[in-house]
């Protein structure tokens, strides 16, 4: 597999509007996009660095995986996003053969319409990982 860059880091906050004013008043970034994904029970908010985004999330759910990797670890860095060259499904089946568990065996919509799959964190050091690719691209 082949990754471009790191397309975004995905970040758990309990409060959208709590958080963002750190990220624009503290850190300078400009909010241009506020989505929710419903599926995944969270509300997104984004800010561009380079070529890298900033990814907050803020679960709409007590029973969503953001309120629950909150009430476990606290607020902070929750995933890690790498744009893939060659497409999300070639990319999980390669590394589906080398060992690695996947949490989705096959692509989905995620937000700002990517297409992206998750690897288990038990497959990656701790570090809960997400393939993305922009099919517009
Ligand atoms: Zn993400």
């Amino acid at each position: 597999m082949e990754l471009s860059h790191i397309e975004h880091l995905g970040i758990a906050v309990k409060s959208l509007e709590e958080a963002i004013p750190y990220y624009e008043n503290i850190l300078g970034l400009k909010c241009y996009a506020i989505e929710e994904v419903a599926d995944q029970k969270v509300k997104t908010a984004f800010f561009k660095v380079g070529q890298t985004k900033i990814e907050l999330l803020e679960s709409t759910s007590p029973e969503g995986t953001i309120a629950s990797f909150i009430e476990k670890r606290g607020e902070g860095i929750h995933h890690i996003a790498f744009a893939v060259k060659d497409g999300v499904q070639n990319a999980l089946t390669e590394v589906e053969g080398k060992g690695v568990r996947l949490i989705d065996k096959a692509p989905r919509k995620g937000a700002e319409g990517l297409n992206i799959a998750f690897l288990h964190p038990k497959s990656t050091q701790g570090v809960l990982t997400e393939l993305c690719e922009n099919p517009n691209e």
